[in-house]
């Protein structure tokens, strides 16, 4: 059983997991990218101590590196759900499923999308993010499952107790596994209904769906949030002056719980988070 895994290693994470280590408390710290600056070319020279303007993804390299120094554990992984156990946590990742007291989502703003047409239109009309909060409403309905890697299997499997119906559409990738629902592998063109999403429209031809489930990638905080009951508002985690979440041992820092969308926040809110963390596990 881990103490603390901190998902994220971004300014926000790596900065809790600091002060967390140098309290004496060893965080596991989960990340799988290196979040906002990811496939940017930007300069960071707004940041204390930057001389000169930096590169963004070398910054966070940095950080992770500077961690690593520290004896972190830090590792590249995939989580693709959160669970709450009792009074601990269960950590599923694409590699692993770990335990631990608390958790601190530190992954940022990002949020999944599909730019296709019909897709904003449908969002919430049809079209979830999220297998657990809304699957019950597509019972014995026929469904698509929309992904190819373990976050779509992970999400196939919660569906598949909802319905016998469930059809995989890939959107022109391979599946990574052996599954025993139909699959289409052809691009989706179009999201169309009449008030509610009736069809998906793909390369291979239209099919009728009462519901969609996006389920690429990795999910965000939000979706994992949002699967154990967090409250949210305006796609922020909300979070108490001690940055937990309405669920006890649940914190939240950085992008993720809003205000300024900067690097000097995130790393403030990851100082102040590892005190509140440090509380709450002694107690
Ligand atoms: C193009 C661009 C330029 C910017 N320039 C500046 C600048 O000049 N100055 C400035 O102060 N700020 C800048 N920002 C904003 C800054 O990058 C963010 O405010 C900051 O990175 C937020 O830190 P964070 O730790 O909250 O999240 P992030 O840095 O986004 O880190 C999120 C972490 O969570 C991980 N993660 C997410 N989901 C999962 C999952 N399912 N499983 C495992 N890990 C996961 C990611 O891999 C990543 O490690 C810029 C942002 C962008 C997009």
């Amino acid at each position: 059983m881990k103490k603390i895994i901190i998902i994220g290693y971004g300014p926000a994470g790596i900065s809790a997991a600091i002060y967390l280590k140098r309290q004496g408390i060893d965080p596991l710290v989960i990340g799988k990218d290196l979040g906002a600056l990811e496939g940017y070319d930007d300069k960071v020279e707004n940041f204390y101590g930057i001389a000169e303007p930096i590169d963004g993804k070398e910054l966070i390299l940095n950080g992770i590196k500077q961690a690593k120094h520290l004896g972190i554990e830090v590792l590249t992984d995939s989580v693709i759900s959160l669970k709450s156990v009792g009074e601990t946590f269960e950590v599923i990742t694409e590699k692993k499923t770990y335990e631990t007291k608390a958790v601190l989502l530190a992954t940022g703003k990002t949020r999944r999308t599909m730019k296709r047409a019909g897709f904003t239109q449908f969002r919430g009309k049809g079209i979830s993010m999220c297998a657990t909060c809304d699957g019950f409403f597509y019972r014995r309905k026929k469904v698509a499952v929309i992904g190819c890697g373990a976050y779509m299997l992970h999400e196939l499997e919660y569906l598949k107790k909802m319905t016998k119906d469930v059809t995989i559409f890939t959107d022109g990738h391979d599946v990574d596994a052996v599954v025993d629902v139909p699959v289409v592998k052809g691009k989706i063109t179009k999201f169309v209904g009449d008030g509610k999403l009736t069809h998906i429209e793909t390369t291979e031809g239209s099919y009728e769906v009462d519901g969609a489930f996006i389920a690429l990638g990795t999910p965000s905080s939000v979706e994992f949030a949002s699967q154990l009951g967090v409250i949210i508002e305006k796609n922020n985690l909300v979070v108490d002056a001690n940055y937990m979440t309405n669920i006890p041992g649940l914190f939240a820092a950085g992008d993720i719980i809003g205000g300024k969308l900067q690097i000097a926040k995130a790393v403030y809110d990851g100082m102040n988070a590892a005190d509140a963390i440090y509380s709450y596990l002694k107690k």
